[in-house]
């Protein structure tokens, strides 16, 4: 048998292909903000379809110009990616095939999962209660060949300080190793190290239109490093991996920078009133500045994602390891649906 068709002989779907949600299900599992972008964007966007877009491959030349001003950084200090998922994977297959990658157990989910199919080793970073230690994070980096930091995390929603991130950046570039800061959650944290691209060749910062414009669907992601950097990880993509529609949801979608954050305005209001009212009826909750919900659930966890699927047809996901449920924030309407659900499921399984 071929190398390939042994690595991947076991006939277990990928973990990370996401099943149908039926349609009389909420869907607050997967962590998309899906009812965030505004109408007039919507509008806008299908107004703009062409003949032209959707028949021709796409170029991104003046769209890079406007997300690079977005973001903060030069041009050449940026590349798209399809979904920032895709920015991950190209800096693990292109740079830590077979070494040691430090990550905070549990990380967004597709760090581990590609590092085992580059072998990849995990040098694990253990959570204090909730919080990243800077020790650790150093030490970790010590003995790895890189270190992948999101901030905030998800799923534990974990913040580190621009000032330990500087440490452990320094450090990278010290020893010569990559640090990837992924920030898929900036716009509902605030804080970023992206303005350090230039000056530090080994930073790798990661952002993407799924969360903070509720566009997760088009898959875009941004890579920004330094501009040399930009330039070999750029060979490790094929020509045109973002559809010319997502590309044109992006460009519309900055054109409504203002629209988009009155919308994100109400749906952080949605969220810390519903953390707000949870606490109110015994919930322990964790605040986080991203687009979820965290409640800390105990041994309850696995019961209570039953207990929200069967009875209330509402996914939701549940880390059984770190006994933690994150609800993504819905809307107005299905907020009451979902706050009278958590309601009646603390009554009846007494968290
Ligand atoms: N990084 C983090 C920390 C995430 O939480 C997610 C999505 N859940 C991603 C990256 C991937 O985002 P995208 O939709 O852009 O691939």
């Amino acid at each position: 048998m071929s190398d390939f068709h042994s690595k991947y002989s076991d006939r277990t779907p990928n973990p990370l292909r996401f099943p149908n949600t039926p349609g009389d299900v909420l869907p607050l599992h997967l962590n998309e903000s899906y009812n965030l972008a505004p109408d007039s964007f919507i509008r806008s966007f299908r107004d703009a379809i062409s003949n032209t877009i959707v028949g021709r491959y796409p170029t991104h030349k003046k769209l890079e110009e406007k997300i690079a001003e977005y973001v903060g950084v030069g041009e050449n200090e940026l590349l798209l990616t399809a979904g920032s998922d895709q920015g991950i994977e190209l800096v693990i297959r292109g740079f830590l095939e077979g070494k040691k990658l430090a990550l905070p157990i549990p990380s967004f989910i597709a760090y581990e999962y590609l590092a085992k199919i580059y072998n990849v080793e995990i040098c694990s970073i253990e959570y204090s209660e909730n919080t990243l230690l800077e020790e650790d994070l150093l030490s970790a980096l010590e003995t790895s060949d890189a270190i992948a930091i999101s901030n905030p995390g998800n799923p534990i929603g974990t913040t580190l300080s621009r000032e330990v991130l500087i440490k452990i950046i320094e450090k990278g570039k010290e020893q010569g190793k990559i640090v990837i800061v992924d920030e898929a959650y900036f716009e509902f944290f605030g804080e970023t190290v992206v303005d350090l691209v230039q000056k530090c060749p080994n930073l790798i910062v990661l952002r993407t239109f799924s969360k903070a414009f509720g566009l997760a669907g088009a898959r875009v992601g941004v890579l920004a490093a330094n501009s040399s950097f930009v330039d070999q990880i750029a060979k490790l993509q094929l020509p045109c991996p973002i559809s010319s529609l997502s590309l044109l949801a992006v460009s519309v979608a900055l054109d409504h920078k203002k629209d988009f954050e009155e919308s994100r305005k109400e749906y952080i209001q949605v969220r810390e009133s519903l953390e707000k009212k949870l606490e109110d009826v015994g919930y322990k909750v964790v605040y986080t500045k991203t687009n979820f919900l965290l409640l800390e659930t105990g041994e309850n966890t696995e019961k209570m994602m039953e207990t929200f699927l069967n009875k209330y047809k509402i996914a939701v996901f549940g880390n059984v390891s770190s006994n933690f449920v994150r609800i993504a924030v819905p809307d107005k309407k299905e907020a009451k649906t979902l706050l009278k659900a958590l309601t009646e499921v603390h009554r009846y399984l007494q968290i």
